[in-house]
C-alpha cells in the first residue's frame, strides 16, 4: 500500500540523478515501509533552472487562472483523501482520524489562497501634485525555498506551497524526509490540476545540505521554514547573509492559564484534546498548564482523567486516539524532561516511560508541581507531556506565561472581563485563544514573535509573505 517517493523536477517524476534513496519507517512498528528518493547537487541545479523558468511562466498566468488550477488542486485533495491519510498514518503515525482531518484542512487552505490570488490588489495613492498618479504594485517575489517538517506533513507544506502559488511565485519543496509520500500526494494534486512544468519541484535529502545550497543560490528570493529554532536560526541568518526575505514557523512552549472562575470541565476537556492531538507533536499545544491555585487539584484531577482516557497504538487501528511519535529520537528526549522534572521533585501521573513494543510509543503525561528549574519548562518538549504549576495573581501569572523567548500560541479559560483584558494587551504571543483551542483555520493569522520566529502563515498577511510592493509614480 505504502509507495515509494521519487523527486519531482521541471514537471517529472524522477529518482536523484545518483539513484540514491533514504529509508522510510513506520514509527508503529519500526518496519521499513518504502524509499524516497535522496536528491544530489545535480538534482538541486535541475530544480533550481525549472524554478527561475517556472517563475517567468506563472508570473505572466493571469490570477483568475491561478485560481481555477489552485481549486482544482483542492478538488483533487478532496478525493483522494482516503488514501493520502492512509499514506500519512503509515508514515507518521498520528491516527487515521486526525490524517483525514490533515487532510481535509489542507485542502480548504488550499481554497483560501485560490481566493486570495485573485484579491492581491495594490492601490492608488492621492499625490500631492495635479496629474502625479502613485500606484503601489503587487509583484510575486519570485522563487521560493520552502523548508517543511514531519508533523503535520500536509499543513506545513500546504500553506507555503499554496501561499507562493497564490502569488504568482514558483516554489522548491523540500519536505520531510521521514514522511514523504503525503506530501508527494500533495504536490501531485497541484501537477494533476494543472500547474505547468517548473513551477513546483519536490525534493528530499541531507537537509543541511539542501538548505544551504538553495538558500545560498541567486534564483532564490524568498526562504520559508517551518521547525525547531535552532534550526530557523541558522537558516535566517544565512538567508540574511544574502539579503532574502524569509518566513520563520518556529517551536513555542505555550502557557494555558486556567483562572478560578473557569468552566473546568470544558477548560480540560478542550485542552487535553490539543496537548495530546498528534503525540503533542504540534508548535501550539498547550505545554505550560499554569492554574489559580484554589482550583488546582480539581483541574489537575480532570486533565489526568482525560489523559488516562486515551487510548495509545498503531493509528491505522480502530480506537486509537493516540499514536506513536513520529521518531524515536523524540522518546529518549521526553524520557529525559520527565526523569528530570521527577529528580528535582515533580509528581508525575501517567506510565511516563517508552510503551513495550517497538514503536516510538509514550505515554500521555501529566506533571505536577513543576518549578522553572526543570528542563521540561524551559525546553518544548514537543510530545504528550503536560506540566501543571499552581499561581496566585494576574501579574504572576503573566510574568510566568511571558518567561520564555518562545512566543507562539497562549491559551486562557476565565469569564472575567478583566482578565480577559489584561492577557490580551500582556501576553507576548503571536497568539492568543481564550476559552477554545481553534488556531491555524486558514482565514486567521497564524504565526509567532521572539524566538517562535516571524511572518503569518494565515489570512490575508499570509499571501503577503510572497509579494513586493512597487511603487509606480508618474507625471502626465
Ligand atoms: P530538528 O531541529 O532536527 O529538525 C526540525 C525540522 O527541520 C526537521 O523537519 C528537519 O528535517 C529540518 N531541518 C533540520 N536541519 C535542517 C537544516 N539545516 N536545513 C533545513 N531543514 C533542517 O528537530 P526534530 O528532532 O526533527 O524535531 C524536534 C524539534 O523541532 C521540536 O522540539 C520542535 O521544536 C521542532 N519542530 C517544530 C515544528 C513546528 O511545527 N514549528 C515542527 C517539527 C519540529
Amino acid at each position: 500500500m505504502y509507495v515509494d517517493t521519487l523527486l519531482h523536477i521541471d514537471g517529472l517524476w524522477r529518482e536523484a540523478e545518483e539513484g540514491a534513496t533514504l529509508p522510510v519507517h513506520n514509527p508503529a512498528n519500526g518496519e521499513l515501509i518504502g524509499t524516497v528518493a535522496k536528491a544530489g547537487l545535480a538534482d538541486l541545479d535541475a530544480a533550481l533552472a525549472a524554478a527561475e523558468r517556472g517563475f517567468e511562466v506563472w508570473r505572466n498566468t493571469s490570477a483568475f487562472e491561478r485560481y481555477r488550477i489552485l481549486r482544482k488542486a483542492a478538488e483533487l485533495m478532496r478525493e483522494r483523501g482516503e488514501n493520502i491519510a492512509r499514506l500519512m498514518t503509515m508514515e507518521q503515525g498520528k491516527p487515521l482520524a486526525e490524517a483525514r482531518i490533515e487532510v481535509g484542512a489542507a485542502a480548504d487552505i488550499i481554497d483560501w489562497f485560490a481566493e486570495e490570488a485573485r484579491r492581491s490588489y495594490g492601490r492608488i495613492v492621492p499625490s500631492r501634485a495635479t496629474g502625479v498618479e502613485q500606484r503601489v504594485l503587487k509583484e510575486p517575489v519570485g522563487p521560493v525555498a520552502a523548508f517543511t517538517p514531519w508533523n503535520f506533513p500536509l499543513n506545513q507544506a500546504v500553506r507555503k506551497l499554496s501561499g507562493a502559488l497564490a502569488a504568482g511565485c514558483s516554489i522548491i519543496l523540500k519536505a520531510p524526509e521521514e514522511t514523504p509520500a503525503s506530501p508527494a500526494q500533495l504536490i501531485r494534486a497541484f501537477v494533476d490540476a494543472g500547474i505547468p512544468s517548473g513551477v513546483v519541484g519536490l525534493v528530499y535529502g541531507d537537509p543541511h545540505q539542501i538548505s544551504s545550497y538553495l538558500i545560498a543560490h541567486p534564483v532564490i528570493r524568498k526562504i520559508t521554514f517551518t521547525g525547531s529554532t535552532p534550526v530557523g536560526k541558522q537558516l535566517a541568518a544565512l538567508a540574511g547573509q544574502h539579503m532574502k526575505r524569509v518566513t520563520m514557523e518556529l517551536g513555542g512552549h505555550a502557557p494555558a492559564i486556567i483562572f478560578a472562575d473557569a468552566d473546568l470541565d470544558q477548560a480540560a476537556s478542550m485542552l487535553a484534546a490539543a496537548k495530546f492531538r498528534n503525540a503533542g507533536q504540534v508548535c501550539v499545544a498547550p505545554t505550560r498548564f499554569l492554574v489559580e491555585r484554589s482550583v488546582y487539584a480539581a483541574f489537575t484531577e480532570r486533565l489526568v482523567a482525560h489523559a488516562r482516557a486515551i487510548k495509545v497504538g498503531n493509528g491505522l487501528d480502530a480506537g486509537t486516539t493516540m499514536g506513536p511519535l513520529a521518531n524515536s529520537r523524540r522518546v529518549h528526549a521526553l524520557k529525559d524532561l520527565v526523569e528530570d522534572a521527577q529528580a528535582l521533585g515533580a509528581g508525575v501521573h501517567g506510565n511516563a516511560e517508552p510503551l513495550a513494543g517497538a514503536g516510538n510509543y509514550f505515554s500521555p503525561t501529566v506533571i505536577v508541581d513543576v518549578t522553572t528549574a526543570m528542563k521540561a519548562m524551559n525546553e518544548e518538549p514537543f510530545g504528550p507531556l503536560a506540566l501543571l504549576m499552581p499561581f496566585d495573581t494576574i501579574d504572576q501569572v503573566l510574568d510566568e506565561a511571558n518567561r520564555l523567548p518562545y512566543g507562539l500560541a497562549s491559551f486562557a479559560f476565565t469569564r472575567d472581563i478583566g482578565n480577559v483584558q489584561a492577557l490580551s494587551d500582556g501576553i507576548k504571543a503571536g497568539m492568543l485563544a481564550i476559552n477554545h483551542v481553534a488556531l491555524g483555520l486558514p482565514e486567521i493569522p497564524f504565526g509567532g514573535v521572539g524566538d517562535s520566529g516571524y511572518g503569518s502563515e494565515g489570512g490575508t498577511e499570509a499571501i503577503e509573505a510572497y509579494l513586493n510592493t512597487k511603487l509606480v509614480t508618474q507625471r502626465a
